[in-house]
């Protein structure tokens, strides 16, 4: 129970490594609000599951692109259980193309969704962890921000983004007791993956020292770790689970 009186915020949570984060924090005793933009019937399934396992939990629905949206959620959580510990900023997307073929609102969409969400949710949740001087933010990046991928030049500019984002953040708040790190999934077995081509599982299948694909719970118990206070001296970092590529 190493997150009890805890609050934390994961966006994305409705499915995949966001529901896998929210479950592992909840069973650490954290109470947690579950961000979903359309996903209303799945959300509130997380939250159903971690009600019937005696935690607490909230479904939020906000587009974390969107700042009056990301606002009102944050007044939402407040309003509900007075404060935010954690924040996860793990909603993002992908709009793959090879960049002579991209639309703009492909490459909007995804930097809109993926990185300023992100930036507008940090912003929101850092004046109270400021103010209790106590706080973890923690975003999803990719393996693709730190080495690129063909066809997702958006993508992989966001998620670098993030980790430079996540890096400027750890600098400015340091002092105030609140760390930001990132972690760097490399394929991890989600809606997001389950529409790729065969051709390019088995081509990163091959790459995967672990010869096999994450679950979303490979993911969520390095985020756990992060969030509690036996990462308290780490921060800044993009920690890497992918596997072995
Ligand atoms: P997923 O199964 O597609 O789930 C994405 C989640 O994000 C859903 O809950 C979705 O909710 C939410 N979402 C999307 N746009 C949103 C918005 N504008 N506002 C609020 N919520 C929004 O994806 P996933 O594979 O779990 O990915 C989660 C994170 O991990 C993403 O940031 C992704 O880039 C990153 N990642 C994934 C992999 C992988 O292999 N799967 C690898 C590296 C990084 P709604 O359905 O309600 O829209």
């Amino acid at each position: 129970m190493e997150l009890e009186d805890k609050v934390s915020l994961v966006t994305g949570a409705s499915r995949g490594i966001g529901r896998a984060i929210a479950l592992k924090l909840a069973s650490l005793g954290s109470k947690v609000a579950i961000n979903y933009r359309e996903g209303e019937v799945a959300a509130n399934s997380v939250v159903r599951e971690i009600v019937s396992q005696d935690r607490e939990a909230i479904s939020v629905k906000a587009d974390v692109a969107d700042s009056k949206a990301v606002k009102a959620m944050m007044q939402k959580v407040n309003a509900e259980w007075g404060k935010i510990d954690i924040l996860v900023n793990n909603a993002g997307i992908t709009r793959d193309n090879l960049l002579l073929r991209m639309p703009d609102k492909a490459w909007d969409d995804v930097l809109n969704t993926n990185l300023r969400g992100a930036y507008l949710c940090t912003k929101f949740a850092l004046r109270p962890m400021i103010k209790q001087q106590w706080g973890r933010i923690i975003s999803v990046a990719s393996i693709a921000g730190l080495i690129g991928n063909a066809g997702q030049t958006n993508y992989s500019a966001s998620k670098a983004g993030i980790i430079a984002f996540t890096k400027s953040v750890a600098r400015e708040v340091g002092s105030r007791n609140i760390t930001a790190n990132a972690v760097a999934p490399g394929f991890i077995k989600t809606q997001m993956t389950e529409k790729l081509p065969d051709a390019i599982k088995e081509s990163i299948l091959s790459m995967t020292s672990l010869r096999r694909f994450g679950e979303p719970e490979d993911v969520a118990e390095v985020v756990a770790f992060l969030a509690s206070d036996r990462a308290s001296y780490i921060t800044g970092q993009v920690i890497s689970i992918d596997g072995g590529i």
